[in-house]
């Protein structure tokens, strides 16, 4: 029984030997076999220059001079997020795939593609934001709009006329506002309207309260005009256009939510004003 024993274990040993032998040839193969390049990622020659690329946005994301609505901006920060959306990639502003995907964008868009977001292309981004807006903007009629409930608005004590909404688009808003408060749990207020219809005479009221406004402030053919237009609480102070108050409010979980989903409820951003939504459909 022994030396039986220890015949298999001889076997076993030698076996074992002859299999590591054997798997040598293999292992190396595998080894001499070139690194497989990921789909999606740019080749080595790409990368070092999207490395330069991501450094130069670092600094313009921060420092880009450019001009809307006839005032002085100063980078491009506020609209990560929505950059991020239009070039759909979840990858930071400041690395080097996020200007790989940049680059892939200006090439679709004719445009130098070096995957630095100056300002040529930055105007043509904002040029397709604005484009993706409220086209009809006739003036609503009585029987388009509904007398939305105080409660759904930021300030409950806002006047029954100040409160009226076209019907379709409060029908998505009251869909999308359920759809927020079950993924979010929203903080009192949030996502609760400010502003909806505005008719002409308020309009000029509130253009006489802030002359200064400017352009990109009370629009003279406002949106809110339709009906459709919808100032909607994101955090911080509620309308205000001030860059340390924007700040705030895209950083807010209600505004994030609303970049990532009022597309499918049919709402549309407008990118200089996180509370302003248009629906679209
Ligand atoms: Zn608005």
């Amino acid at each position: 029984m022994k030396s039986i024993r220890v015949h298999i274990a001889i076997i076993v040993a030698v076996l074992g030997v002859v299999a590591a032998a054997l798997s040598l040839p293999a292992r190396s193969s595998t080894r001499s076999t070139p690194p497989r390049i990921s789909s999606g990622h740019a080749p080595p020659r790409d990368a070092s220059t999207f490395a330069a690329a991501a450094s130069r946005n670092t600094t313009l994301r921060n420092e880009l001079k450019w001009a809307f609505g006839g005032k002085q901006q100063r980078g491009w920060y506020l609209y990560d997020l929505l950059i991020g959306k239009t070039l759909n990639t979840q990858h930071d502003t400041t690395t080097s795939d996020f200007a790989a995907a940049l680059a892939a964008w200006q090439k679709k868009m004719r445009l130098s593609a070096d995957g630095v977001l100056d300002e040529d292309s930055l105007m043509r981004m904002v040029s397709q934001w604005q484009s993706n807006r409220l086209k009809n903007r006739a003036y609503a009629m009585p029987d388009q709009l509904l007398e939305a409930p105080p409660a759904d608005f930021y300030d409950p004590g806002r006047a029954a006329e100040l409160r009226q909404v076209e019907r379709n688009t409060y029908a998505a808003y009251k869909e999308m506002f359920a759809a927020a408060d079950k993924d979010l749990k929203l903080a009192p207020g949030h996502l609760k309207i400010i502003s909806s219809f505005r008719s002409r005479a308020y309009q000029d009221r509130l253009r006489q309260q802030s002359p200064n406004s400017g352009r990109a402030g009370l629009a003279v053919n406002s949106p809110h005009f339709t009906g459709r237009a919808l100032d909607i609480y994101v955090g911080g102070s509620p309308v205000d256009t001030k860059d340390s108050n924007r700040a705030i409010q895209v950083n807010t979980q209600a505004y994030r939510w609303l970049v990532r989903n009022a597309e499918r409820f049919g709402f549309r951003p407008y990118f200089y004003e996180p509370w302003h939504w248009e629906y679209v459909r």
